[in-house]
């Protein structure tokens, strides 16, 4: 048996001739899968119906079930997922005017402990697979009735610690003969894995590149953020050159506001400092309330810093953040226990 969700066409054509079944059936059940949305063979009317009776025991819809659905007052809605092993994983629908957003887990939580996340404060259970990636997307599209425009990896997990699945559910999800959705409508945002950086560079697939940041001393970007004492921010920026070389493309940077923590004149200067000469967009994020020790800096505070940052030419963005009524924003996603 396999997880429909986590098959490409060109695996599902396969499948169906081993079986001496017509290889075109195959891109029907695609085309109902990724144009229709459908997670039900017996709804699939143009198939067979003995191919229809016999496809549930060839494949499987990837068991996941929305336990709980939160709707914030600026219209965000977060989804606990429980997964068919019993674990369970956050995504979130974020609605800008004209467009909707997808932030999409990768992981069963985060290995990688960052002080301010909820994420991480649960430890790592374990890798999602293809399907469990592709079957976010393919449930809230259901959910909300209608297409999403972008999907950010921006959920629980480090997307570069699980490359192959995010990758071939990029790539699923993007196939111009299923749902289609084009490269530059996928952001990956990593806490920096120098090695990821440079494989995505290296790759076909043209996704936008997103990096949390936080801080431009390696001190205290380390104390923040422990990734950092294995990949300094050195040999990540040495990986953002190497990649905007190859691709051209713009990178943002995350900087979550931490009042007096990260956002002294000090910490802006260090930051212009690391980011001369790299084509960036900065989006500034007053911290979200995670940890008890991180607070927001003032107003005042924030302007400062984006004002220094504009001034010296860097293209900015505050972000107050969407969800955070219902614990939906940046950050605020955790693992709960099984249950
Ligand atoms: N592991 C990846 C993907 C997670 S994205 C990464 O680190 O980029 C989640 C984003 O929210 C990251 O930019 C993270 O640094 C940020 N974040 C985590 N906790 C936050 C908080 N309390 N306030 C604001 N942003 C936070």
């Amino acid at each position: 048996m396999k997880d429909i969700l986590s098959l490409g066409l060109d695996e599902m054509r396969g499948l169906l001739l081993s079986k001496e079944e017509a290889a075109f059936r195959a891109d029907q059940i695609f085309n109902w899968v990724y144009k229709k949305r459908t997670l039900d063979f017996s709804e699939m009317t143009n198939l067979p119906k003995a191919l229809r009776g016999e496809l549930p025991g060839l494949l499987y819809f990837s068991a996941m079930r929305a336990v709980e659905k939160q709707f914030s007052k600026d219209g965000t809605e977060k989804y606990l997922w429980k997964l068919k092993d019993g674990n369970q994983i956050e995504s979130v629908v974020l609605r800008h005017p004209g467009h909707v957003t997808f932030c999409i887990s990768s992981q069963v939580g985060c290995a990688l402990n960052c002080s301010f996340c909820a994420t991480g404060a649960g430890g790592f259970s374990r890798n999602l697979s293809t399907g469990e990636i592709v079957s976010q997307v393919i449930h809230m599209e259901r959910a909300i009735h209608g297409p999403v425009d972008n999907i950010v990896f921006m959920g629980m997990g480090e997307p570069f610690l699980n490359e192959n699945s995010v990758y071939k559910a990029i790539n699923i999800l993007h196939d111009p003969r299923g749902r289609n959705l084009g490269f530059r409508h996928f952001t990956i945002s990593t806490a920096g894995i120098p090695e990821g950086i440079k494989r995505l560079a290296d790759s076909e697939i043209d996704i936008r590149l997103s990096v949390s940041l936080h801080s431009a001393k390696d001190e205290l970007r380390s104390s923040l953020m422990p990734v950092n004492r294995i990949h300094s921010l050195d040999s990540l920026r040495e990986a953002l050159v190497y990649y905007q070389q190859k691709t051209g493309n713009r990178i943002t940077f995350e900087y979550a506001l931490i009042s007096g923590v990260n956002d002294t004149a000090g910490d802006v200067e260090q930051l212009i400092k690391y980011l001369r000469g790299i084509k960036s967009f900065i989006n500034i994020i007053p911290v979200n309330p995670v940890n008890p020790n991180f607070e927001r800096p003032t107003d005042q505070k924030v302007v400062d810093f984006e004002e220094r940052l504009k001034a010296v030419g860097f293209e900015s963005a505050v972000r107050h953040e969407k969800g955070t009524d219902i614990d939906a924003a940046c950050g605020q996603l955790r693992q709960r226990r099984r249950g």
